[in-house]
Order: structure tokens, then C-alpha cells, then sequence
């Protein structure tokens, strides 16, 4: 695998983009690509076929990263001619893919006409004690409806959902990244890891989400341990308990701030789920399945933003809020995008922050910001997008008054 090549995105941005799409076949096709297994084992008993050419179609696309039906070599040439008339294997298309020096990879998908419908995935390698790690954050809406205050998406508003094969398409595109030189039999999956974490709310797309899920558990396409599939949800509640009935994945949730009425300002659907039910909702979510790693403690996600949920007592109340949630803090230096209202709380802030957690018995750790150079980190995906809510203007106006009242208290 060529996973060692790091390049500049000037190298990259644009040169590729042919190469990387497969061939687009026509339109009224069946696109294979999103179908979990049940859903291919109906596909092929409908078209008069056995249900075990399910498996063997998933492998060859989600394991060998294979779009030519021709070169499906298991399967009988009259079998491959008459899937080459019915269906196609297609992935979005990619219209930027920019390669960062530190290893991230970003992806700007085309998922629809207008400047509007672009979806954004992407890549970050890191080593830790299991070796080296290929996290991949992929998208699960274009735009987002929950208008969170610190959000770069969340100010364009929301376009729509994506399909599962938008879903999945994402991560098969990031393998695909790493094989396209490699000959179809020594081909591996490359991706580590899943945050459901991109632009969109995950679970306001559920069944869509949910099935692309199960397409990288399922051994006969990604076969990933439901340890390294997280679904990141800014709390939308009910749809955490039903989460909790159809798969096994690890949960995270973005907390942001320690009290409601900070909440309410920050992820403003807050207001309809606020903090006491999202909690009790987390711990139904692990006593589910307690003995399962996957449900023994959910990731607190908490973007450090200055002067605003970043002061000692803002510390001093999540460890009042998470004394009876198994839990670990992802503490989260805020990356500035353009309009953006807020700052980044200083390092010495963050650390103080970290050290009262760490020191109340939680195991806090803070993200290293990567990807800059690419625009890709945390909170800034599509960060060129217009402000088209204004919502940046007033919040700006809020942080201005909130940080003059920690001003004069001192
Ligand atoms: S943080 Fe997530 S839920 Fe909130 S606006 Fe952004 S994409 Fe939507």
C-alpha cells in the first residue's frame, strides 16, 4: 500500500480528480454500492439469482475496490454481462481532494447541481499503541439544520440528506485512495477507524446511517470491530434509545457546554432534549450492553472556546453533570473559520481545564488540531461557505458581551 506518500495539496488539488471517480455508468442503473447485504441478497433473488452472489458482489466492491463487473472473477461471465445492464458500482463525485503534509487527506464530494451540494470527508493517520490509525470522518447530510453557534456547517443550513451509497461511498473512496496503484488481488482496507462526525447530524438521518453502519461491520465489505465505528450525535434522544436496539457502535456526544442555558446557546437543540434527559439517555445507551467494550463508557465531546464554557467553573460543572456517566472527555481547541464568532481558549486554558477533570478521575485528553493547512479540522469542513443565516453576527455580538462581563468580574 502507498501509504507513506504525503504530498502538498498544491501538488494534488484538482490533478486527480478524473482518475479518482470511477466510470460513471447510466443513470437509471441500480447503484450496488450503499446496498447492505440483506437489502443485495433481495436484489439478487428478484433478478432470478442465488443470494449468496451477495457476498461475493460485496467483497469485490467494498474489499477489492472493484467498479468493473468484468473484473469480478468468481462470478460467471453470463451472470457479470447481466449485471453490467441492470447496475453499476458508483461512488460521488470527487471535485477536490487535498492531501495535507502532515498525512490528512480531505475529499470535497459533488452530491447534487449547485454551489450548495458538497459534502467534505476526511482522513487523519495517527500512531497509538495499536499502531498506526486511519480515522476517517465522514458526512451524513449536506448542510446541517441544528444551526450549533461554533459550527461551520451548521451556518449554511440544511440541503439534504445523503443516501447510503453517499454514505459509504465516503469511506470507500478513502481506501480507494490508498489502492488505486495496487493490483486488484493485494488489495486491503486502509481505513482504521470511523467518526460519523462530519457535516450533519447523524442520527436525523437514521436509516440511511444506520445501514451504511452496518456495511462497515459486516465482514463480507469493511468487517471493521464495532469499537472503531463512533456516531457522534448532538443529542437527539429518542433516536439515541433506538440506536441503542439496532447496532453495536461506540457513541459519542457533543457536549460542549456544562449547563442548559450555555447549551441552549451553543447546540440549540438543547432546547427540545436538554441536558438531564441526554444524560439519562447516554446511560441507558451503555446499561443496554454493558459488558460489550463498545457501550462501556461514551466520548464527551467539548469544544474549548474562549471565554465563553472555557472558565473553571464551566470545569467544576461537567464534573458535577458526568459523575454518574461512564465517560471520557475529548476536549477540543476551537478552529477559527471564516465569520466565525468565537476564539480558540489559550493553551494554558485548556490545560488548567484538563487538569480538573483529570484530577476529579476522568481520563481527559485533548485533540490535536491537524489538517490546518487544508482547512480540514475539526469544524471547519466547507469553511469557504457563505453565512447565509447571519446567525454569526449575533452570536458575535453575545461572546463580545460575555467576554466583557468575565472582563470587569476579573
Ligand atoms: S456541530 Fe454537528 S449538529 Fe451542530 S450544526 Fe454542526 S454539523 Fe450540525
Amino acid at each position: 500500500m502507498s501509504s507513506a506518500v504525503v504530498v502538498s495539496s498544491e501538488n494534488l488539488d484538482g490533478q486527480q480528480q478524473s482518475s479518482s471517480t470511477p466510470a460513471s455508468p447510466a443513470a437509471e442503473k441500480v447503484n450496488l454500492l450503499g446496498m447492505s447485504r440483506a437489502q443485495l441478497e433481495k436484489f439478487f433473488e428478484d433478478i432470478g439469482e442465488k443470494k449468496f452472489r451477495a457476498g461475493q458482489v460485496m467483497k469485490w466492491i467494498h474489499q477489492y475496490f472493484v467498479t468493473d463487473f468484468a473484473e469480478m472473477t468468481n462470478i460467471s461471465g453470463k451472470l457479470r454481462a447481466k449485471l453490467e445492464q441492470i447496475c453499476e458500482i458508483k461512488a460521488p463525485e470527487v471535485v477536490h481532494r487535498h492531501y495535507s503534509k502532515d498525512g490528512t487527506r480531505k475529499w470535497v464530494f459533488r452530491v447534487g447541481e449547485g454551489a450548495g451540494s458538497l459534502v467534505e470527508t476526511v482522513l487523519i493517520p495517527a500512531e497509538d499503541k495499536t499502531g498506526l490509525r486511519k480515522t476517517l470522518c465522514i458526512s451524513s447530510q449536506v448542510g446541517c439544520a441544528l444551526d450549533c453557534s461554533f459550527c461551520s456547517t451548521g451556518k449554511q443550513g440544511f440541503q439534504r440528506d445523503l443516501t447510503p451509497d453517499e454514505i459509504i461511498g465516503q469511506l470507500w473512496m478513502a481506501n480507494y485512495s490508498y489502492m488505486e496503484e495496487v493490483p486488484v488481488a493485494d488489495r486491503e482496507r486502509s481505513v482504521t477507524n470511523v467518526v460519523m462526525m462530519g457535516m450533519g447530524e447523524p442520527l436525523l438521518n437514521y436509516d440511511a446511517v444506520l445501514s451504511s453502519m452496518q456495511i462497515m461491520l459486516d465482514d463480507f465489505a469493511y468487517g471493521m470491530s464495532k469499537r472503531r465505528v463512533t456516531l457522534s450525535t448532538s443529542g437527539v434522544v429518542p433516536k439515541i434509545d433506538q440506536l441503542a436496539q439496532d447496532i453495536d457502535v461506540a457513541l459519542a456526544i457533543s457536549l460542549h457546554a456544562p449547563n442548559d442555558e450555555l447549551r441552549n446557546e451553543l447546540v440549540p437543540i438543547n432546547k427540545k432534549y436538554p441536558l438531564a434527559q441526554l444524560i439519562a439517555a447516554c446511560q441507558r445507551y451503555i446499561a443496554k450492553d454493558g459488558n460489550e467494550s463498545t457501550r462501556k463508557h461514551v466520548t464527551i465531546e467539548y469544544v474549548m472556546l474562549e471565554g465563553v464554557n472555557d472558565q473553571p467553573e464551566h470545569a467544576q460543572q461537567m464534573i458535577k453533570l458526568l459523575k454518574n456517566l461512564p465517560s471520557k472527555i475529548n476536549l477540543i481547541p476551537f478552529n477559527p473559520f471564516p465569520h466565525a464568532p468565537y476564539g480558540r481558549s489559550s493553551r494554558n486554558r485548556i490545560i488548567s481545564f484538563q487538569k480538573t477533570l483529570s484530577d476529579a478521575g476522568f481520563v481527559c485528553t485533548i485533540r490535536q488540531t491537524r489538517g490546518d493547512d487544508i482547512d480540514a479540522a475539526c469544524g471547519q469542513l466547507v469553511g469557504q461557505v457563505a453565512d447565509r443565516t447571519r446567525r454569526a453576527e449575533q452570536w458575535q455580538k453575545k461572546v463580545t458581551q460575555r467576554q466583557e462581563i468575565l472582563r470587569t468580574q476579573g
